[in-house]
């Protein structure tokens, strides 16, 4: 009983990387959101497996037959919605040989080379986001996974002994109060969910017109938490929000929580990248006063799902939240070297470093900036043709490459308004070309256009806008 002959693998194995770069060539061809209805795709698979073994060919023809269909396609330049997650070509070979390695990077000794790459990597893109020394990193799953691990730390530095003594049912703590801005992603509120801190824990600070949270608010939130006997303990700025990528004010929000001593945790997932390019260094005032910071790499630096990237000056509080070495986890180098495990509450790590390796030399530095550059560039492009048209408007600054904007004829109500934009999204995204998302601002439903896919180009954009219009025309 054995694995598949070698010669069978390297056939197949060429097969699907023909089958892969037949599928990016020809990516455009698909429609980039599926249109299949639900149900659809699992009333297709037979409801119980094979009991005798089948050819690799068999499967990979009915990842066509079966699957194709309701595959929404992220690697489409026509899919503008959310924020972009694309596979480039080294990030995709990359994959390929992490799971031939098959390695589990748990311990140091369960593979040298893993743990000492990803120190390597996190190093290399800590310069390249122009970090300070002091900070170390960590590759996690996702922001939220980071962001959670950001928060547990927060929880861990108040030194309440929740480690042992846990939270509930105890007289000698406080209810725990951090803060976020309105627009905080929902990853922030599953992280207090999961430690405990529970939803009244957070604090929702308002935003000002830009959507950015205003720190005076923070500041008296804080001040009233104090008196009515809440305990802060966490500030989380975000640098690029989900809904309009708005920046909170991190200088000043570091200020409040230095007074505090509270811990300050950027989520910058989605525009942390943009830190590489030097008219963006903007975005970096007050980083290095941050407790910790999570960027994205899967998704505007063209690396496939999943790898997140999770920097913290307290590495040493991290480990002392999570570290708990069973006997048969136990080594001879455990003084002399960094044991991922202890860093997390996962045991078993994939080789995700790789990826960034593979991305990081094959485009290099200035190939990634330049890139997400450019994509910055033709939002603001967008952004001014939507000005320039009359009856479309523009909802939000666009300060990195991602635009809210509304069609607007005139003469109607807030809320037809929102129907009439509602009906427009519906028809642009059946319409098979182009996939947008939404979002609400101020209770104005508002359509979403982001640009960071590895292809796009300025002609995807135009030819985006032009549906946009055709599309507003048939309402
Ligand atoms: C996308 C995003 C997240 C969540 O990212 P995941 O990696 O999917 O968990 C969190 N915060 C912000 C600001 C984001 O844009």
């Amino acid at each position: 009983m054995s694995d598949m002959p070698i010669d069978e693998f390297r056939k197949s194995g060429h097969q699907l990387v023909d089958w892969i770069a037949d599928y990016l060539k020809d990516i455009e061809e698909y429609s980039p959101l599926s249109q299949v209805n639900p149900g659809e795709i699992l009333q297709r698979i037979p409801s119980s497996p094979p009991h005798k073994g089948e050819e690799i060919e068999n499967v990979l023809k009915d990842v066509d037959k079966i699957l194709m269909d309701g595959i929404t396609h992220w690697n489409h330049p026509g899919f503008m919605a959310y924020f972009n997650s694309t596979s480039s070509g080294p990030g995709i070979l990359a994959e390929f040989l992490t799971a031939g390695l098959g390695i589990n990077g748990m311990l140091w000794k369960t593979s040298p080379a893993f743990a000492e790459h990803e120190k390597a990597m996190m190093n290399w893109f800590r310069q390249m986001v122009e970090l300070p020394e002091n900070y170390w990193g960590i590759i996690y799953d996702t922001a939220s996974t980071s962001s959670m691990h950001a928060i547990a730390s927060a929880r861990e530095q108040l030194d309440l002994g929740f480690r042992e003594k846990g939270m509930a049912g105890r007289h000698d703590v406080p209810r725990l109060r951090m803060y976020c801005s309105e627009h905080a992603h929902s990853s922030i509120e599953k992280g207090a969910l999961t430690l405990g801190v529970g939803l009244e824990g957070i604090k929702k600070i308002p935003v000002n017109d830009k959507f950015e949270m205003i720190s005076q608010k923070l500041e008296e939130a804080i001040t009233d938490d104090i008196k009515n006997g809440w305990k802060p303990f966490c500030v989380v700025a975000t640098v690029g929000t989900t809904s309009s990528t708005s920046v909170d004010p991190v200088e000043e929000i570091a200020a409040i929580c230095e007074k505090n001593n509270l811990w300050l945790h950027i989520d910058a997932a989605y525009a942390g990248v943009t830190a590489m390019i030097p008219e963006m260094k903007w975005i970096t005032k007050g980083w290095e006063s941050a407790d910790s910071i999570v960027i994205n790499p899967h998704k505007w630096m063209f690396t496939p799902m999943d790898l997140s990237i999770y920097f913290t000056r307290k590495s040493e509080i991290l480990k002392q939240a999570f570290s708990l070495v069973a006997e048969y986890l136990k080594t001879n180098k455990d003084d002399e070297v960094e044991n991922l495990m202890d860093y997390g509450i996962q045991l078993g790590r994939r080789f995700r470093s790789l990826k960034l390796w593979f991305v990081i030399r094959y485009f290099g530095v200035d190939g990634l900036a330049q890139r997400i550059k450019n994509h910055i560039e033709l939002a603001k492009e967008f952004a001014e043709w939507i000005n320039n048209e009359k009856d479309f408007e523009l909802m939000a600054p666009v300060p990195f490459s991602t635009v809210c904007f509304r069609y607007n004829p005139g003469n109607n109500s807030e809320e037809e308004l929102n129907k009439l934009n509602e009906k427009l999204l519906e028809g642009i995204n059946a319409s098979g070309k182009i996939f947008l998302s939404h979002t609400k601002l101020n209770d104005k439903f508002v359509i979403r256009l982001t640009i960071g896919s590895i292809r796009h180009e300025r002609r995807h954009i135009e030819e985006a806008w032009k549906l946009i219009k055709e599309c507003s025309k048939k309402l």
